[in-house]
């Protein structure tokens, strides 16, 4: 059997809206996802044990049985066990880019490159919806980390549908010693703005179809990126900006640097500026280095990607 690489692209959301709160105890969500080719490498290699073991040396990753990889395999071996019973247990390798507790969905990346990876190395050919359809039970980012690009989700995350690839470029700034907890974010937000909440289910179809058919879907299909930048949206900025100046400031900083909008992603503290070509993103990285010159920041630039799960070419596999 053959060791498979993957990468795993992190995730910008360039909408974010919510709802109100739904029966199953998730919030009802409008985003706008974005995959960005900030990326993690997961090596797996068959082992010959009944044994899934993660290996990592970043210091915020769990190697047990609470990461999200982890957890993606067992799901896999419980799922298909004659599959398991036939090819065994894999070592699973995590090379970690793509910074932790972030709001960049780097756990369910990793997660979902586990899941398209066990498809081949078990040559079971599972179809994406049927891994989207397992990766849901992991967390609700998992489904669009497995297609990746650029999709309109609604539901907790889960339900997709397919936009037009946007072509910008990203930076991104993130404090390397502030994380975010996302139930954190949520919880919080459901404290402060639950009365503004949409309980009854018409309502909810008239706010999706009006984002379905509004103004950011519309930028978006017409590949207006100035529009799209200014239609920029996160609702948890509510919450998570007031209890971290410090992000507030890195995201004032990015739009005077010059980008064409800026915004935090997901529950943060992650906060991403678009730009229309690579040297206008260095440019915007140069500016917020030289004004906020701490070693806590950490910066950077990748395009927008259309692929979520990547196979790395045959040359990294040894046969
Ligand atoms: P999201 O945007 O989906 O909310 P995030 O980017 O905020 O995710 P992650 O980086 O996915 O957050 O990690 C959240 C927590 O999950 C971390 O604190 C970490 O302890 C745990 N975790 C479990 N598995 C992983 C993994 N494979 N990679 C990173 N973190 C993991």
């Amino acid at each position: 059997m053959h060791p498979y690489s993957l990468l795993a692209a992190a995730k910008i959301n360039l909408y974010l809206e919510i709802l109100g709160d739904r029966p199953d105890g998730y919030h009802e969500l409008i985003m706008v996802m974005q995959s960005v080719a900030l990326t993690d490498q997961i090596d797996l290699h068959p082992n010959g044990t009944q044994l899934f073991r993660i290996h990592c040396d970043h210091p915020q990753v769990p190697t047990d049985q609470s990461n999200l990889a982890y957890r993606a395999a067992q799901l896999m071996a419980t799922e298909l066990p004659q599959a398991f019973a036939q090819f065994g247990g894999v070592d699973i390798t995590i090379h970690k880019q793509i910074p932790v507790g972030a709001g960049l969905a780097g756990g369910s990346a990793n997660a979902a490159a586990v899941l398209v990876g066990l498809d081949l190395l078990w040559n079971l050919g599972l179809t994406r919806s049927e891994l989207q359809a397992l990766g849901a039970h992991l967390g609700s980012d998992v489904p669009f980390c497995i297609a990746g690009g650029t999709l309109l989700a609604t539901g907790r995350g889960e339900a997709l549908a397919p936009l037009p690839d946007v072509h910008l470029w990203v930076v991104l700034g993130k404090y390397r010693s502030l994380s975010v907890s996302t139930a954190w974010a949520y919880q919080t937000y459901r404290q402060q703005f639950q009365s503004s909440y949409v309980w009854d289910l018409s309502s909810l179809e008239t706010r999706r179809q009006r984002v379905h058919s509004g103004t950011m879907i519309n930028a978006i299909a017409h590949g207006d990126n100035p529009q799209i930048a200014q239609l920029l949206h996160n609702d948890l900025e509510r919450v998570v900006l007031p209890a971290h100046p410090s992000v507030l400031q890195l995201r004032k900083v990015f739009q005077e640097a010059g980008a064409l909008g800026t915004m935090m992603s997901g529950s943060g503290p992650t906060v991403f500026a678009l730009a229309t070509s690579q040297t206008q993103a260095q440019q915007i990285q140069q500016q917020v280095q030289s004004v906020l010159p701490d070693p806590d920041l950490q910066l950077w630039v990748a395009p927008t990607t259309s692929t979520g799960i990547q196979l790395l070419a045959s040359g990294t596999r040894n046969d």
